[in-house]
């Protein structure tokens, strides 16, 4: 099947061509684990999920990475991140987001990195985010990677791309890579200025040009450091990108590279100069594909405006009042194509639900119907064919979606057809509400986490229709109060009451 995708490094749409045929090697820039993943974050990561499951549904095979950030970004830079980090888990502790038995020396980097790497695991499980299902094989730790990382940069100073400065720090020098600054257009003359955002460093003069950045630095003092050629010290942030792209990877050049616009500089300038001057190679990805900013109800999203919200606070309904279903945030998160901003609101999220309701209820519908059982179906199919062929199109969701909503409107007698169209559109959208995991088990949307609260919920509801019976309306009104604030429609009826759970 014929892909086109926009391709930062030309910026125009291509038509995508593999380097092996029908196989996709695919790399995406993972979190940094010293704070829960925030919407941003996790829409940026979904888009990435969304390309991957559209190859797939296009008959590639994809193998799909992304690394865990558990040191390096961490400590670059002026301020000292991890000081950062240990206040934060206090934070987190005082609003109940860290359990307290959780992180118990918050100046624990590892113990930080663990906690959070697991937190980012289990919402990814919940979104749906395909990947993490295959952790750790595909999901490599950057901790895991340094002596790769110390090869990696030794092969650079020997090919002349890095130098050990007087201080004896080691640095990639950007002079040595002419095309330094061809995807972010940060060329090395403009960046001579000064004018290149985050590319200061402690030691500015110690540097042959100012965008020279930090391969490795001898610290025998930081929280966390390693044995090398150097001395003991740490990595900088860009090297474990290059490294495990390659190593697990297992080449040098691959097809697709993901990642959030604001990675575009100085990170993936950084990693393409590396992979290159490493390898000798023309390029590092062949193609480049970020996703634009997230904005919450028009705004930038940011902590002093009380509009920032990780994943979790909106599954746990700290945005919304009630909580949401994982499937209502993922479909919030995806809906919008990948090359606008996105503006999530609470208005956006109730849409989704709605949505995701009515997909809900259909495949119900067609699952009681059929037993279960589904007919074979393929992109021959005229619906799927225009599904895919929309996805096709760099990843236009909105035409996909189109086509879905005009399907759901035809009639569905054989309810076999329309199930199998249903579950193959949906092992990309993984929204109708059941996830595919990568083992093909069908994994329930919200991670079966929610066991619980339904039964809690039934023994509620059972509850109130006890104390009808005997007239006994002031614990049937406390058993209601609490079905509502847990999410539920309460519907009462002469001699049941019916319960159905809110999604948002
Ligand atoms: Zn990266």
């Amino acid at each position: 099947m014929k892909f086109s995708i926009y391709n930062s490094l030309t910026n125009q749409q291509e038509s995508f061509t593999p380097i092996e045929k029908g196989v996709v090697k695919m790399y995406s820039c993972g979190p940094t684990v010293y704070d829960f993943a925030h919407i941003g974050n996790f829409r940026s990561f979904l888009f990435g999920d969304l390309m991957r499951r559209s190859l797939e549904l296009g008959g590639f095979a994809v193998q799909h990475v992304m690394n865990i950030t558990d040191v390096g970004h961490m400590v670059e830079g002026e301020d000292d991140k991890m000081l950062a980090a240990a206040s934060r888990v206090k934070e987190n502790k005082k609003s109940g987001r860290v359990p307290e038995g959780a992180i118990q020396d918050p100046n624990d980097p590892y113990q930080i990195a663990d906690f959070y790497t697991n937190a980012f695991l289990e919402d990814s499980r919940k979104l749906a985010y395909k990947v993490a299902y295959d952790y750790p094989a595909s999901v490599p730790k950057a901790t895991d990677y340094i002596p790769g990382m110390i090869e990696m940069i030794e092969v650079l100073i020997q090919r002349g791309h890095a130098y050990v400065s007087s201080d004896g720090v080691v640095y990639f020098s950007v002079e040595s890579f002419p095309e330094y600054g061809s995807l972010s257009g940060n060329t090395m003359d403009k960046l001579q200025s000064g004018a290149g955002g985050r590319v200061s460093d402690t030691n500015q003069s110690m540097k042959k040009h100012p965008a020279d950045f930090l391969l490795w630095k001898p610290d025998q003092k930081h929280i966390m450091k390693w044995e090398s050629p150097w001395g003991v010290g740490y990595p900088g942030w860009h090297i474990e990108c290059s490294v495990m792209a390659k190593a697990v990877l297992g080449q040098s050049r691959i097809d697709i590279h993901t990642g959030g616009e604001d990675l575009i500089f100085p990170h993936h300038e950084c990693e393409i100069a590396q992979s290159c001057g490493c390898s000798g190679e023309s390029h590092f990805a062949n193609y480049w594909v970020h996703a634009r900013f997230l904005f919450v109800e028009g705004e930038k999203m940011s902590k002093s405006k009380g509009n920032f919200f990780t994943a979790r606070d909106v599954l746990e309904g700290k945005v919304t009042g009630k909580p949401v279903h994982p499937a209502v945030l993922r479909f919030e998160l995806i809906k919008s194509h990948y090359r606008s901003n996105m503006n999530f609101t609470v208005k956006g999220l109730t849409d989704s639900a709605a949505t995701i309701t009515k997909l809900i209820d259909f495949r119900a519908m067609l699952e009681s119907k059929t037993g279960g059982k589904s007919a074979e179906v393929d992109l021959s199919h005229p619906v799927l064919g225009d599904f895919s062929n929309a996805l096709a199109d760099d990843l236009n969701i909105a035409g996909a979606l189109g086509v879905m909503h005009n399907w759901l409107k035809t009639d569905h007698r054989d309810a076999e057809l329309s199930l199998a169209i249903l579950k193959k559109m949906n092992s990309v959208l993984s929204i109708a509400p059941i996830n595919e995991g990568t083992d093909g088990v069908e994994v329930a949307a919200d991670g079966g986490q929610h066991g619980d609260g339904d039964a809690q919920a039934e023994d509620w509801r059972q509850q109130m229709v006890d104390a009808r019976k005997n007239k006994d309306f002031a614990t049937s009104d406390q058993m209601r109060d609490k079905l509502v604030d847990a999410g539920y429609d309460v519907q009462i009826g002469k001699t049941d009451v019916t319960i159905k759970k809110k999604l948002a």
